[in-house]
């Protein structure tokens, strides 16, 4: 392994291991800190759920994570968080941050969420989102993590007790080796942590580079771009091409959806005027019907056809429904049936499974006890497929596509499966 990662939540580590597969890294993504040996892979990402956690069972986890990745000789250490550096001042960026250099030995690190073709980009320290400051975005009301203050300098500051300091554009622009000099003289001045501006993706290349043999990086996904370079240039990745390769994977294909998004309405729209689907009502799970099992014995009916079964609602309907059983417990039921349905289908044989729903994925990936997943080719942005070695109770492979919320084109569900019917 040339590079371990440890990722604060789980869509954000698949957005990570894309980056990664992208830039020529075979890259595995494992569900919490593993057990046994790395598999094999240029890179591995440990998902912890470690944003909003309380700050010293966050640092516990990283330690366990770190600790993990150094055992399998990690050469490279990188803490992904979120491109709108979600935190509080209590957390967790900045003590995790801490514990990971102490634990490593190291005095310096940068800080930077940037992803300019994602609309975050970072000048004099300040993070916009598109072409807004981060603190008029929306995300100064999120309800866990809001973010009021635009100046990461500040915001980062408030979380540790390293010195927080500044690597401006201008530097940035004159390229790696001036980028390098900066750190060399923030460093000396006492700084322990740098934020590092970016506005376009050849600043993240310049950044990557400047980050060589830092045993910490810690920044949003975006940075992460810029890393392959390195172990490249150093002869230690195969060919590129290979990287996003899977094994072929036989058998038949379905989709789950427990998004009630926008774009999962509009997906599970497209998929329904052709396709069969199977819709999964609240209130039949909350009066005790067996919903899974006729789920199931439906999609056993279809005798190979890609099905979908979906608790996907319009926005009246879900509020209605929520009315009804409460938040909550609606949302709890639906994963509950929804993660039973995934058992049951991969117990009838299906292989490519196709999910839509962060906390959906979530209890899916729970409910076939996956610890691993290798990545894949990317279907559309932030979201690959991925593989389970021997996801299936029969030892084979298990491809997934786990697709939060507002991710993926209108004709996603077909798209993504059409993809593995080419490979
Ligand atoms: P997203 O990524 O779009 O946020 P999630 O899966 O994370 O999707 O969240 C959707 C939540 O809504 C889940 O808890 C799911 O169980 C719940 N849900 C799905 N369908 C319905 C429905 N028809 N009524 C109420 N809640 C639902």
């Amino acid at each position: 392994m040339l590079l371990g990662c440890i990722a604060d939540d789980f869509t954000g580590a698949t957005d990570l291991a894309g980056m990664l597969v992208r830039g020529g890294m075979r890259t595995v993504q494992t569900i919490g800190v593993p057990q046994g040996v790395a598999p094999d892979a240029d890179a591995v990402v440990v998902s912890l759920k470690s944003r909003t956690t309380p700050a010293p069972q966050a640092i516990e986890e990283s330690l366990a994570a770190l600790r993990w990745l150094q055992a399998q000789g990690a050469r490279q250490i990188f803490f992904k968080y979120c491109s709108t550096f979600d935190s509080t001042d209590a957390g967790n960026i900045g003590p995790v941050a801490d514990a990971l250099l102490s634990a490593l030995g190291s005095d310096f690190s940068i800080a930077c969420p940037a992803f300019p073709e994602n609309g975050r980009s970072i000048f004099r320290g300040h993070l916009f989102v598109g072409d807004g400051l981060l603190n008029e975005s929306g995300m100064e009301t999120h309800p866990l993590t809001p973010m009021k203050d635009a100046n990461l300098v500040r915001v980062l500051q408030r979380q540790t007790t390293r010195r927080v300091g500044l690597a401006r554009y201008d530097t940035v622009a004159r390229g790696s080796d001036s980028l390098r000099e900066r750190f060399a003289a923030l460093r000396a001045e006492g700084v322990g942590i740098a934020i590092v501006d970016a506005v376009d993706n050849d600043d993240l290349m310049t950044i990557g580079a400047a980050c060589a043999g830092m045993p910490l990086v810690t920044g949003g996904s975006g940075v992460a771009l810029g890393l392959p370079a390195n172990f490249a240039a150093q002869g230690l990745l195969g060919d590129p091409g290979q990287a996003a390769r899977m094994p072929v994977i036989a058998g038949p294909a379905a989709v789950i959806s427990g998004s009630c998004s926008k774009a999962t309405n509009a997906q599970v729209a497209e998929w329904a005027a052709s396709r069969p689907v199977f819709r999964v009502d609240p209130l039949a799970l909350a009066a005790g019907q067996p919903v899974a099992r006729q789920a199931l014995d439906w999609a056993r009916a279809q005798a190979g056809v890609p099905v979908l079964i979906s608790a996907t609602s319009p926005p009246e309907d879900v509020a209605r429904v929520q009315a009804q059983l409460g938040v909550a417990a609606a949302g709890e039921l639906v994963e509950r049936a929804l993660a039973e349905v995934a058992r049951g289908l991969v117990a009838q044989g299906v292989r490519k499974l196709v999910v839509a729903g962060g906390e959906t994925a979530g209890a899916v990936v729970k409910a076939l006890a996956i610890e691993q997943l290798r990545v894949g080719p990317q279907i559309d942005p932030g979201v690959p497929w991925m593989v389970a070695d021997g996801g299936a109770a029969d030892g084979s492979p298990l491809a997934l596509a786990l697709k939060s919320g507002n991710f993926g084109s209108t004709d996603f569900f077909a798209k993504a499966l059409a993809m593995l019917d080419r490979a």
